[in-house]
């Protein structure tokens, strides 16, 4: 493993890499979930920590924009952010540890997708090392560049395997006003997507995260934190979680869910008072991967279908489980406002040979996505787990433009081999 601390040593360690026919795995705070930043088992691979990188370079309040090496920790750089009372909107669970480099590497999503969009969208500039070890200083801040193609999204979300993100010019957001929290009851995935409209059509673009959690999930959290209830006295079947900005306009949102629990659309809902219950109702959203784990084997599915479909693509994925797999839970929960959703498949109780079955399940599963045009792979990335997923669902044409790419950036196939493509 090398950590270099600044963008000529990187230069530097792919210049030497190159020269000795060196694959180099570039890794960030490795909190990705398919692998792409694990070298292969050949210890041939030269392991590339980002973290010494870890500078904030500028910060300019007055462009809204501000300048991170690639290790950064995604919370110093929303911390570097308030502190000029700006936000930078990107969210995710993991944002304690992982890296802005990765996150940009794999383009991550998380809460906020809704509002601001994925991390493609916050970046005005890049720096990188290529496969040669030249340096492309592309960290431009500007709102408007339309001199060229925009090389830097070539580079978001490739992971790794056509240039190594040493530093990127991040967009900054206002600072949000405090968001009303509510947790919403539903007897129906598709009456989430209902609910959604009619929060829109009050509060257009001031939603900044709308959850669907299955109901089984409460069950896994209440049983994993000793100190968690479920909300609900009921079974309901599905809730909603969302932040909404009301601003000037107090008492929309319990207006909304009003009106809604008149038309029979929401069940119940729990409105939250203050910030410590806001905090305890996305306290249950946050523990569900973690309450997952003990409960056994779970085969997990990252996907997206355009948000209209949704509802249908439920019920049909509901009674494909049901057909293959009758004793399996699905736990389902996920940014629903986005229209992806972790649809996993948690084993039957004491069934271990779901785990060799379970391919069966996940390609019907994605057979089905593909059915309403939607994506195997909404946020997670490709890494090595789901390359044959992409070889699958991409046409040929599409993994033919990606092959060039690859061929053009990295003819000797040095960065990140055996990812992705
Ligand atoms: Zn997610």
């Amino acid at each position: 493993m090398v950590a270099p601390a600044s963008t000529q040593e990187v230069a530097g360690v792919v210049t030497v890499c190159a020269r000795h026919g060196a694959g180099i795995v570039p890794q960030g705070g490795n909190t990705g979930l398919c692998g792409g930043a694990v070298p292969d088992l050949s210890g041939e691979q030269v392991l590339l920590s980002l973290s010494r990188m870890n500078r904030i370079r500028r910060v300019d309040p007055g462009n809204d924009s501000l300048v991170a090496e690639a290790g950064c920790i995604l919370a110093d750089v929303q911390a570097a952010a308030a502190e000029v009372d700006r936000c930078f909107p990107l969210s995710l669970a993991a944002e304690g540890s992982c890296q802005i480099g990765g996150n940009l590497s794999t383009n991550a999503g998380g809460l906020n997708v809704i509002r601001y969009g994925m991390a493609r969208q916050q970046v005005l500039g890049l720096e990188v090392v290529l496969a040669d070890g030249t340096v492309w200083e592309g960290l431009r801040e500007l709102r408007k560049d339309t001199a060229g193609y925009d090389l830097k999204q070539v580079f978001i979300g490739s992971e790794g395997t056509l240039g190594i993100i040493t530093a990127a010019a991040l967009k900054l957001a206002p600072k949000p006003a405090n968001p009303v929290t509510f947790l919403a009851a539903i007897r129906d995935a598709g009456d989430a997507v209902a609910l959604l409209g009619r929060l829109r059509s009050v509060l257009p673009d001031r939603i900044d995260a709308f959850e669907l959690i299955s109901d089984r999930c409460f069950d896994l959290v209440a049983r994993h934190l000793p100190d968690a209830r479920r909300p609900f006295a009921e079974r309901p079947g599905w809730a909603v979680l969302a932040d909404a900005v009301e601003g000037t306009d107090e008492g929309r949102v319990e207006a909304v869910l009003a009106s809604c629990f008149g038309d029979g659309l929401v069940v119940d809902a729990i409105l939250a008072k203050n910030k410590a219950e806001a905090a305890g109702l996305w306290r249950l959203r946050h523990a569900i991967p973690e309450a997952e784990r003990p409960a056994g084997y779970c085969l997990k599915h990252d996907i997206g279908v355009p948000v209209g479909r949704l509802a249908r693509f439920l019920a049909e994925a509901k009674a494909l489980v049901a057909r293959l797999e009758p004793d399996a839970r699905p736990i389902v929960f996920g940014h629903v406002g986005d229209g992806n959703l972790h649809y996993n498949v948690l084993q039957p109780a004491g069934d271990d040979g779901f785990r060799e079955r379970g391919a069966d399940l996940s390609r019907s599963l994605y057979d089905l996505v593909a059915k309403f045009e939607g994506t195997f792979s909404a946020e997670h990335g490709i890494g090595v787990t789901k390359k044959e997923l992409l070889r699958t669902y991409r046409s040929e044409v599409e993994l033919g433009l990606m092959r060039t790419l690859k061929t053009a950036l990295d003819p000797d196939n040095r960065l990140n081999p055996g990812k992705v493509i």
